[in-house]
C-alpha cells in the first residue's frame, strides 16, 4: 500500500538525524490482525482520524485506512514507519477495518475516553459509501445535529450561491446524478445573476470541495458522496415521492441508472450494494428483499448497460 500523497521532504540535517533514530526501530512487519486489535476501543487513534477528517470531511476509504494503520503501526506497536506498505490485506480485511473504525468513532460518548461521564455526544458521524458509477468507496465525516452546514445561515456563502448550488442538485436529480459542467454554468449565470465567471469559480468551489465530482474530461458534472451523505436528511424532505432508497443499505440512490430494479415490486438496489451481495453469497444473483423474486447478476448488469445506452 502507499499514500496518495507525497511525504514532506526533511531538511537534510534533520532527516540525517530522522535515519539515525529511525535505524534502531522495530523493523517487524505488523499483521492487519495486530493492527486491527486496537480498532474496537476508542482511542488516541480514532482520536487522531477525527481530527484529520474536521479539515478533510471526505477521504477515499483506501486513504482512511492508511491513516490509521500508518498510526498505529508507528505510534502504537512503535514500527519503522517503512513497513506500513508491506503489511498485507485484501479487500474485505480492509472493508472491515474502514468500517470497525468507523464503528467505534459513530459509538463513542466524547472525544476524551476518560470522560465515561460526558454527558455530550460527538455530534458527528462516519458514513462509509461508494461512488455510485464506480466501486470506489469512501468514507465521509458528517454533522447529526445539523443538517449540511454548506446550506445553512453559517455558511459563507451568499443567497444566489445558494440557490444556484440548491438548483443545481435539482438539475442532478433530475437527470441520473450527472449534467453537463456548461448547462450549470448557464443556469447559473441566466436565473442566478451570478454571471458566467463567478458562477463556474462558485463550481469548481463546489468541486473542489467535494460536493460535486468533475467528470474526468471535465465536461461533465456528477453527484458526489460528500453530497449524498452530508445533505441525506434534506434531499430525502426534498425529493420524498421520487428518490429510491437502497433496500441493502438503506441509503439514498443518488444514480439509479446504477442500480438493480425489481421489475415485480419496483424495489431498488446500488449497483454496487447488489454486487457486493453476490460476491459474499457466492450466488449468481441476490433475492429481492421484498417479493423473493432473484435478480440475476447477468440479468441487472444488461438492464444498467442497456439504461447507459440509451442516456
Ligand atoms: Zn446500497
Ligand atoms: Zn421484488
Amino acid at each position: 500500500m502507499s499514500d496518495d500523497e507525497a511525504e514532506p521532504v526533511a531538511h537534510d540535517e534533520i532527516k540525517f538525524v530522522f535515519e539515525d533514530v529511525f535505524g534502531a526501530v522495530d523493523k517487524t512487519i505488523p499483521t492487519l490482525a495486530e493492527v486491527r486489535s486496537s480498532a474496537t476501543k476508542f482511542n488516541d487513534a480514532h482520536r487522531y482520524i477525527l481530527q484529520r477528517m474536521l479539515v478533510d470531511p471526505c477521504v477515499t476509504m483506501k486513504k482512511f485506512n492508511i491513516m490509521y494503520i500508518d498510526y498505529v503501526a508507528t505510534r502504537k506497536l512503535k514500527r519503522h514507519p517503512s513497513v506500513v506498505k508491506y503489511i498485507r490485506a485484501n479487500g474485505c480485511e480492509l472493508r472491515d477495518l474502514a468500517k470497525t473504525i468507523s464503528k467505534t468513532i459513530n459509538n463513542a460518548k466524547s472525544l476524551n475516553n476518560d470522560d465515561d461521564d460526558a454527558e455530550h455526544e460527538l455530534g458527528m458521524r462516519l458514513v462509509i459509501l461508494s461512488e455510485e458509477s464506480t466501486p470506489k468507496e469512501w468514507v465521509v465525516l458528517i454533522s447529526e445535529v445539523q443538517n449540511s452546514e454548506i446550506i445553512s445561515e453559517q455558511s459563507d456563502i451568499i443567497k444566489p450561491e445558494r440557490d444556484f448550488f440548491l438548483a443545481t442538485i435539482d438539475e442532478l436529480f433530475e437527470n441520473n446524478g450527472k449534467i453537463t459542467r456548461k448547462s450549470a454554468i448557464r443556469s447559473g449565470h441566466e436565473k442566478f445573476k451570478l454571471g458566467l465567471v463567478k458562477s463556474e469559480k462558485f463550481l469548481n468551489r463546489m468541486i473542489k470541495e467535494g460536493y460535486f465530482k468533475s467528470s474526468e474530461n471535465q465536461k461533465f458534472i456528477e453527484l458526489s458522496p460528500r453530497l449524498v451523505a452530508e445533505m441525506d436528511p434534506y434531499l430525502r424532505a426534498k425529493y420524498s415521492t421520487t428518490i429510491h432508497i437502497c433496500d441493502l443499505c438503506r441509503r439514498i440512490i443518488s444514480r439509479p441508472i446504477y442500480s438493480a430494479e425489481c421489475s415485480k415490486c419496483e424495489k431498488y438496489m446500488h449497483l454496487n450494494c447488489f454486487n457486493n451481495a453476490t460476491a459474499i453469497s457466492d450466488e449468481n444473483g441476490v433475492e429481492c428483499q421484498g417479493c423473493n423474486t432473484l435478480l440475476k447478476k447477468e440479468d441487472v448488469l444488461r438492464e444498467v448497460q442497456n439504461k447507459l445506452n440509451e442516456a
